[in-house]
């Protein structure tokens, strides 16, 4: 593998730098909409004696035409790495063009844009200059300089380069509102094929110190503290999905795991883009984003609908249907917990039902202490009555014993095709509620 410094890398051949601060963003902004991970929800900053705040849901988000979210300053710090991982654009032995900004430069522009309204907050991330620890302490040179000499108040992303001393990290969640490191690959042995110079492990114990800081500002809360606020809109990762065979069963066990283990807030999959002269291994092709939207539906069923990540595949059938959503795909596979009684079922249960929602639950719940349910109801209640009908008994209609068996249920119950907003696309791909 070819190894070569910045100095070097920045001054050859096609990797002649980019010098002035309008064609470095150009370079930096377009390399960092590879990161999935940037949304900003779940962070509150009072902007009292500063410039800017956070709200509780979102930031400035704009959306590219495939749905993925891209923030106006969504930046990399530079775009130089010495890694080679394969399918990274921005590789030691890609033929991209370079850009590297200093500090000052991404706080001038940060700062720029905000006072201009072009944006609420900032995404920084960065190839590995020098180090692990170098460029992490880059990262956090800009969000102090930002919080501490510009008072900015408005909501920061840093990405957390692994490997990076405890005290950087420390030092990063005290500015940052969250914290991301990327898990890249779902399995061990994909980063070992695609980028050997990732360590799992490394990556793993970075975000375990991020948990445990953040467990223990909540414990020094609990018993009546006010410690410093650390990474308060908690952290997220990035996995690249489609890069290798590895199935959506192998990929949701380590989501699940990740979710577990370091208390994260989201798991971003992110379909692989092919790239340049990329190495064999790669497809040539990019997997349908219909499989990235499917990977947010099922991670959305595991941490709020309560559904094991194994249950939603299985050995034989081990990625998730691109036909039809995974819960409605998990109802028709099992058919013999169906129907159910609408106004007895548990919530748990009422959870897994076709058409039925979060929303449509927390009705059902309520309005049956009040009274029966009948099939009238449901539309009110915010139930797609078409999807959820075979599935449910209400007060009045019981779809009898032959329904649930009918060979023709998934036509029956599928969704009318219809022609999706861009906008409706791109809420439903950066949330994946189902
Ligand atoms: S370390 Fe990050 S920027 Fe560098 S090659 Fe790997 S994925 Fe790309």
């Amino acid at each position: 593998m070819r190894r070569v410094s910045i100095a070097t890398t920045v001054s050859s051949g096609n990797f002649l730098p980019a010098t002035d601060l309008e064609s470095k963003l150009a370079i930096l902004a377009d390399a960092a909409k590879y990161d999935a991970s940037c949304a900003s929800s779940g962070s509150k900053r009072e902007s009292r004696g500063g410039l800017g705040s956070t709200e509780g849901m979102g930031i400035c988000h704009s959306y590219t035409p495939d749905g993925r979210c891209v923030s106006l300053l969504k930046v990399l710090l530079t775009n130089v790495c010495i890694y080679d991982c394969q399918y990274c654009v921005n590789r030691v032995s890609s033929d991209t063009p370079r850009a590297r900004m200093s500090v000052e430069e991404v706080v001038r522009l940060t700062m720029d844009f905000y006072r201009r309204n072009y944006i609420e907050g900032l995404f920084l991330s960065s190839g590995i200059i020098r180090s692990s620890n170098y460029t992490m302490d880059q990262l956090v040179q800009v969000a102090k300089t930002l919080r501490d000499r510009e008072n900015f108040r408005g909501y920061i992303h840093l990405k957390t380069i692994p490997g990076a001393d405890e005290e950087l990290i420390e030092e990063a969640g005290l500015y940052a509102d969250r914290l991301s490191v990327n898990i890249e690959l779902p399995t061990l042995g994909d980063l070992q094929q695609l980028a050997p110079e990732k360590k799992r492990d490394e990556i793993e114990d970075t975000m375990g110190q991020i948990k445990v800081r953040r467990d223990e500002v909540d414990a020094d809360k609990k018993n009546g503290l006010r410690p410093p606020r650390f990474a308060p809109a908690g952290q997220s990762t990035q996995m690249i999905v489609g890069a290798t065979p590895t199935t959506d069963r192998d990929i949701l066990a380590t989501s699940s795991t990740l979710y577990q283990t370091h208390r994260l807030r989201r798991v971003y999959y992110s379909a692989f883009s092919p790239i340049p002269h990329a190495d064999s291994r790669l497809p040539g092709q990019a997997p349908p984003l219909v499989r990235e939207h499917r990977l947010y539906q099922a991670d959305w069923l595991i941490r709020f609908y309560g559904f094991d990540a194994g249950e939603l595949t299985s050995d034989e059938q081990a990625n998730l249907s691109l036909e039809l959503d995974p819960k409605h795909a998990w109802a028709l596979a099992h058919r013999e917990q169906f129907p159910i009684d609408i106004n007895l079922a548990a919530r748990e249960m009422l959870l897994r039902v076709p058409g039925i929602g979060e929303r449509g639950v927390k009705r059902i719940l309520r309005t049956r202490k009040h009274h029966a349910i009948r099939d009238e109801d449901l539309s009110r209640l915010g139930i797609v009555y078409r999807r959820a009908r075979p599935f449910i008994i209400t007060a009045d209609r019981h779809p009898g014993p032959l329904m649930i068996d009918r060979a023709d249920l998934i036509e029956k119950t599928r969704p009318k095709q219809r022609q999706l907003m861009l906008f409706d696309a791109a809420d439903s791909a950066s949330n994946g509620q189902v």
